[in-house]
């Protein structure tokens, strides 16, 4: 556990904390291109239905379609809403609290056969460019629809989880849960919220400790300091 330095957002206005993101989004990006990544926009093996995101996250994916391309997507969750798919138990921020506390996770259920991810369409993301942050930092070194499975370097790991945990804390307030819930909660109208399980829905946590590995500390000190640049000029 690694503690992360000032985090006062209250300031923050709801524009500025999509600012905040979008920076995130882009600094992730940057720093991943230094891992190595078989992973390429149209490979598209890990697009299952089991992707969750902060609401902030499907404001922004949101925000950025224009109201046919909504509709659209909206149209397809609400037609594929009665097939499974992951319900998040915990949000990384409460696990991180669990593991501190030593106590034991939840178990998470979600199968890959459950099927593809509702915004593939023919093997393309419908808003790759919007794409969330659980997306983003699917870093295999090899590609899985030739080896069947996605290899993960252990500091791209830590990368992702590091991120994912400021994600959650700037959309304190908000909410977190699978794809297809949150994106109907966000853009839906109240016929499609309606149909949501109140129970799918977790309340995002504030970041206390950061889940990081002796052996990254090092490392993870540097993104921190350049997470939090990005956070504080917005
Ligand atoms: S994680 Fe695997 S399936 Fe997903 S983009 Fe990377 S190589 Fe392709
Ligand atoms: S949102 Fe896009 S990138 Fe993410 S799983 Fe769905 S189709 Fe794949």
């Amino acid at each position: 556990m690694f503690v992360p330095g000032n985090l006062i957002l209250e300031d923050k206005t709801f524009k500025e904390k999509l600012v905040i993101l979008k920076k995130l989004f882009i600094l992730f990006d940057r720093l991943s291109e230094e891992l190595k990544k078989a992973c390429l926009e149209g490979c598209s093996a890990c697009c299952t239905r089991n992707v969750t995101l902060t609401g902030l996250e499907a404001k922004y994916v949101l925000d950025g379609l224009n109201s046919d391309e909504k509709e659209a997507i909206l149209t397809k969750i609400v037609n594929e809403s009665h097939k499974k798919r992951l319900v998040p138990q915990t949000t990384i921020n409460e696990l991180a609290k669990l593991c501190m506390a030593g106590e034991e996770p939840p178990e998470e259920f979600g199968d890959p056969a459950w099927g593809e991810c509702p915004l593939l369409s023919d093997n393309r993301c419908m808003i790759y460019a919007l794409r969330p942050f659980a997306c983003r930092c699917m870093i295999s070194k090899q590609r899985c629809d030739v080896t069947g499975f996605s290899e993960m370097d252990e500091y791209a790991v830590t990368l992702s989880n590091v991120f994912m945990q400021y994600l959650e804390h700037i959309d304190i307030g908000g909410h977190f849960g699978n794809l297809s819930d949150m994106l109907l909660i966000e853009g839906g109208n109240k016929s499609h919220v309606a149909t949501i399980q109140p129970d799918n829905i977790l309340v995002n946590k504030s970041l206390e400790m950061l889940m990081v590995p002796l052996e990254d500390r090092e490392m993870i000190a540097h993104v921190i300091k350049e997470i939090q640049k990005t956070m504080i000029l917005t």
